[in-house]
Protein backbone atom coordinates (compact mmCIF):
# COMPACT_ATOMS: atom_id res chain seq x y z
CA UNK A 1 0.00 0.00 0.00
CA UNK A 2 1.71 3.12 -1.42
CA UNK A 3 1.18 5.94 1.51
CA UNK A 4 1.00 8.72 -1.07
CA UNK A 5 0.23 11.44 1.76
CA UNK A 6 4.43 10.63 2.80
CA UNK A 7 5.68 11.45 -0.90
CA UNK A 8 3.29 14.30 -1.98
CA UNK A 9 1.23 15.47 1.42
CA UNK A 10 -0.28 18.01 -0.78
CA UNK A 11 -2.04 15.65 -3.23
CA UNK A 12 -5.73 16.02 -2.23
CA UNK A 13 -7.72 13.44 -4.55
CA UNK A 14 -6.33 10.33 -5.65
CA UNK A 15 -7.96 7.36 -8.29
CA UNK A 16 -6.54 4.02 -6.86
CA UNK A 17 -8.35 0.43 -6.52
CA UNK A 18 -10.12 -1.14 -3.94
CA UNK A 19 -7.74 -4.61 -3.32
CA UNK A 20 -9.43 -5.97 0.02
CA UNK A 21 -13.01 -5.55 1.53
CA UNK A 22 -14.27 -6.82 4.81
CA UNK A 23 -17.87 -5.82 5.67
CA UNK A 24 -17.51 -1.74 6.16
CA UNK A 25 -13.61 -1.96 6.22
CA UNK A 26 -11.56 -1.47 2.72
CA UNK A 27 -8.41 -1.76 2.33
CA UNK A 28 -7.23 0.53 -1.04
CA UNK A 29 -4.37 0.07 -3.44
CA UNK A 30 -2.82 3.62 -2.84
CA UNK A 31 -3.70 6.12 -0.10
CA UNK A 32 -3.42 10.01 0.45
CA UNK A 33 -5.34 9.55 3.80
CA UNK A 34 -3.35 9.78 6.77
CA UNK A 35 -4.23 7.95 10.12
CA UNK A 36 -4.03 9.62 13.45
CA UNK A 37 -0.14 8.70 14.43
CA UNK A 38 1.90 9.79 16.82
CA UNK A 39 -0.08 12.20 18.11
CA UNK A 40 -1.44 13.72 14.62
CA UNK A 41 -5.15 13.09 13.95
CA UNK A 42 -6.87 11.35 11.02
CA UNK A 43 -7.74 13.13 8.02
CA UNK A 44 -10.97 13.83 6.67
CA UNK A 45 -11.93 11.28 3.91
CA UNK A 46 -14.15 10.25 1.36
CA UNK A 47 -14.11 7.39 -0.72
CA UNK A 48 -16.16 7.52 -4.01
CA UNK A 49 -17.66 10.39 -2.18
CA UNK A 50 -18.82 8.46 0.93
CA UNK A 51 -17.57 9.31 3.83
CA UNK A 52 -15.25 6.97 5.90
CA UNK A 53 -15.96 6.73 9.59
CA UNK A 54 -12.56 6.09 11.10
CA UNK A 55 -9.35 4.16 10.08
CA UNK A 56 -6.57 2.62 11.67
CA UNK A 57 -3.07 1.59 10.91
CA UNK A 58 -1.87 -1.28 11.22
CA UNK A 59 1.81 -0.80 12.88
CA UNK A 60 3.38 -4.49 11.54
CA UNK A 61 4.19 -5.12 7.86
CA UNK A 62 2.84 -4.94 5.10
CA UNK A 63 1.29 -1.63 7.25
CA UNK A 64 -2.34 -1.16 5.40
CA UNK A 65 -4.13 1.11 6.74
CA UNK A 66 -7.95 0.32 6.94
CA UNK A 67 -11.27 2.34 6.20
CA UNK A 68 -13.88 1.99 7.69
CA UNK A 69 -17.41 3.23 6.04
CA UNK A 70 -21.22 3.33 6.28
CA UNK A 71 -23.40 0.35 5.53
CA UNK A 72 -23.67 -0.12 2.19
CA UNK A 73 -21.04 1.54 0.24
CA UNK A 74 -20.87 -1.02 -2.62
CA UNK A 75 -17.29 -0.99 -3.06
CA UNK A 76 -16.05 -4.21 -4.09
CA UNK A 77 -12.31 -5.85 -4.73
CA UNK A 78 -10.67 -4.46 -8.35
CA UNK A 79 -13.18 -1.50 -8.00
CA UNK A 80 -11.97 2.12 -8.62
CA UNK A 81 -11.79 4.40 -6.07
CA UNK A 82 -11.50 8.04 -6.07
CA UNK A 83 -10.50 9.22 -2.44
CA UNK A 84 -10.30 12.75 -1.16
CA UNK A 85 -9.09 14.51 1.84
CA UNK A 86 -10.17 17.51 3.48
CA UNK A 87 -7.44 19.93 2.34
CA UNK A 88 -8.24 22.90 4.87
CA UNK A 89 -8.01 20.24 7.88
CA UNK A 90 -4.81 18.33 6.21
CA UNK A 91 -3.12 21.57 5.89
CA UNK A 92 -3.11 22.93 9.12
CA UNK A 93 -2.88 19.51 11.16
CA UNK A 94 0.67 19.55 8.67
CA UNK A 95 2.17 22.94 9.67
CA UNK A 96 0.99 22.11 13.71
CA UNK A 97 2.42 18.80 13.52
CA UNK A 98 5.62 21.13 12.67
CA UNK A 99 4.83 23.93 15.08
CA UNK A 100 4.67 20.93 17.74
CA UNK A 101 8.41 19.58 16.31
CA UNK A 102 10.24 22.19 15.99
CA UNK A 103 8.99 23.87 19.85
CA UNK A 104 10.28 19.99 20.77
CA UNK A 105 13.49 20.74 18.67
CA UNK A 106 14.32 23.67 20.26
CA UNK A 107 13.55 22.64 23.72
CA UNK A 108 15.79 19.77 23.09
CA UNK A 109 18.68 22.07 21.78
CA UNK A 110 18.33 24.59 24.67
CA UNK A 111 18.57 21.65 27.14
CA UNK A 112 20.68 20.23 25.93
CA UNK A 113 23.34 22.83 24.87
CA UNK A 114 23.76 21.93 21.33
CA UNK A 115 25.70 24.69 19.98
CA UNK A 116 24.37 26.68 17.11
CA UNK A 117 25.39 25.06 13.83
CA UNK A 118 25.49 21.74 14.79
CA UNK A 119 22.44 19.24 14.07
CA UNK A 120 20.81 17.71 16.58
CA UNK A 121 20.73 13.92 16.48
CA UNK A 122 17.47 11.73 16.87
CA UNK A 123 19.19 9.87 20.19
CA UNK A 124 19.83 12.83 21.68
CA UNK A 125 15.87 13.91 22.26
CA UNK A 126 14.00 13.17 25.07
CA UNK A 127 17.51 12.61 26.97
CA UNK A 128 17.43 16.19 29.04
CA UNK A 129 14.49 17.59 28.87
CA UNK A 130 11.84 14.46 28.17
CA UNK A 131 8.37 14.57 26.50
CA UNK A 132 5.35 13.26 27.84
CA UNK A 133 2.91 13.43 24.59
CA UNK A 134 1.64 15.81 21.94
CA UNK A 135 -1.27 16.21 20.14
CA UNK A 136 -2.04 18.29 16.82
CA UNK A 137 -5.90 18.61 15.97
CA UNK A 138 -7.03 21.00 13.46
CA UNK A 139 -7.57 24.28 15.68
CA UNK A 140 -4.06 23.33 17.83
CA UNK A 141 -1.73 21.20 19.05
CA UNK A 142 0.04 20.56 22.86
CA UNK A 143 2.95 19.01 23.92
CA UNK A 144 3.72 18.16 27.13
CA UNK A 145 7.08 18.30 28.92
CA UNK A 146 8.67 16.76 32.25
CA UNK A 147 9.50 19.85 33.63
CA UNK A 148 9.86 21.29 36.98
CA UNK A 149 9.92 25.10 36.48
CA UNK A 150 7.48 27.35 34.78
CA UNK A 151 7.98 26.12 31.29
CA UNK A 152 6.75 30.03 29.70
CA UNK A 153 9.96 31.46 31.16
CA UNK A 154 11.50 29.76 27.81
CA UNK A 155 8.91 30.91 25.64
CA UNK A 156 10.71 34.27 24.45
CA UNK A 157 14.12 32.31 23.37
CA UNK A 158 11.93 29.88 21.88
CA UNK A 159 9.63 32.17 19.96
CA UNK A 160 13.23 34.08 19.06
CA UNK A 161 14.30 30.97 17.23
CA UNK A 162 11.13 29.59 15.47
CA UNK A 163 10.70 33.04 13.85
CA UNK A 164 13.96 32.92 12.32
CA UNK A 165 13.74 29.70 11.57
CA UNK A 166 10.28 30.85 9.82
CA UNK A 167 11.66 33.55 8.23
CA UNK A 168 14.60 31.61 7.15
CA UNK A 169 12.00 29.47 4.94
CA UNK A 170 14.48 26.67 5.14
CA UNK A 171 13.81 23.23 3.16
CA UNK A 172 12.16 20.61 5.26
CA UNK A 173 14.32 17.17 3.67
CA UNK A 174 11.59 13.79 4.77
CA UNK A 175 12.41 10.37 3.72
CA UNK A 176 13.30 6.93 5.19
CA UNK A 177 15.00 6.14 8.05
CA UNK A 178 14.44 2.54 7.34
CA UNK A 179 12.02 1.51 4.48
CA UNK A 180 11.69 -1.94 5.74
CA UNK A 181 10.20 -0.80 8.69
CA UNK A 182 8.55 2.14 7.40
CA UNK A 183 10.45 4.49 9.92
CA UNK A 184 10.06 7.89 8.35
CA UNK A 185 12.33 10.92 9.17
CA UNK A 186 12.89 14.67 8.74
CA UNK A 187 15.62 16.87 8.50
CA UNK A 188 16.29 20.60 8.76
CA UNK A 189 19.78 20.96 8.06
CA UNK A 190 22.25 21.88 11.19
CA UNK A 191 19.22 22.14 13.21
CA UNK A 192 17.76 18.61 14.09
CA UNK A 193 16.72 14.68 12.04
CA UNK A 194 13.76 13.81 13.87
CA UNK A 195 12.07 10.16 13.11
CA UNK A 196 8.83 11.04 12.73
CA UNK A 197 5.55 9.40 10.41
CA UNK A 198 3.61 12.62 10.26
CA UNK A 199 2.74 14.25 6.85
CA UNK A 200 5.27 16.97 6.66
CA UNK A 201 5.29 20.81 4.48
CA UNK A 202 8.49 21.89 1.96
CA UNK A 203 9.85 24.40 3.91
CA UNK A 204 9.25 26.01 7.53
CA UNK A 205 8.15 29.70 5.57
CA UNK A 206 4.57 27.54 5.18
CA UNK A 207 3.75 27.39 8.80
CA UNK A 208 3.72 30.70 9.70
CA UNK A 209 3.92 32.15 13.24
CA UNK A 210 2.58 31.22 16.35
CA UNK A 211 0.96 31.90 19.74
CA UNK A 212 2.62 29.94 22.61
CA UNK A 213 0.72 29.16 26.08
CA UNK A 214 1.80 27.53 28.93
CA UNK A 215 -0.98 24.73 30.72
CA UNK A 216 0.13 23.04 34.30
CA UNK A 217 -0.71 19.09 33.13
CA UNK A 218 0.08 17.23 36.24
CA UNK A 219 2.39 17.45 39.11
CA UNK A 220 5.73 17.63 37.11
CA UNK A 221 4.31 18.03 33.58
CA UNK A 222 4.29 21.41 31.81
CA UNK A 223 2.08 21.63 28.50
CA UNK A 224 2.69 24.31 25.85
CA UNK A 225 -0.75 25.01 23.50
CA UNK A 226 0.27 26.57 20.38
CA UNK A 227 -2.07 27.37 17.72
CA UNK A 228 -1.44 29.03 14.41
CA UNK A 229 -1.55 32.90 14.04
CA UNK A 230 -2.61 32.31 10.76
CA UNK A 231 -5.10 29.75 10.01
CA UNK A 232 -6.11 29.63 6.35
CA UNK A 233 -4.94 27.22 4.32
CA UNK A 234 -1.48 28.06 2.46
CA UNK A 235 -1.59 27.97 -0.92
CA UNK A 236 -1.41 24.20 -2.58
CA UNK A 237 1.37 24.00 -4.91
CA UNK A 238 0.29 20.28 -6.24
CA UNK A 239 -2.16 21.61 -8.79
CA UNK A 240 -2.38 18.89 -10.58
CA UNK A 241 -4.34 16.82 -7.63
CA UNK A 242 -6.97 19.64 -6.58
CA UNK A 243 -10.38 18.52 -6.94
CA UNK A 244 -11.39 19.97 -10.29
CA UNK A 245 -8.94 17.72 -11.94
CA UNK A 246 -10.75 14.60 -11.07
CA UNK A 247 -14.66 14.36 -11.46
ZN1 LIG B 1 6.47 14.90 12.30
Amino acid sequence: MKKVFWDNPYQACLETKVIQVDGNTVVLDETIGFSESGGQESDRVTINGIEVLSSRMDKTAPFLIYYTLTEGHGLIPEANAIMKIDWQRRNRLMRLHFTCELVLVLMNRLFNTTPEGIELKPEEIDTVIKKRGAHMAENGARVDFECAVNISEYFPIILEQYNRIIAADLPIEKGFLDEVNQIRYWRLQNIATVPCGGTHVNSTGEIGEIDLKRERANKGVERIRITLKNTEATSNPDEEHTFSKII
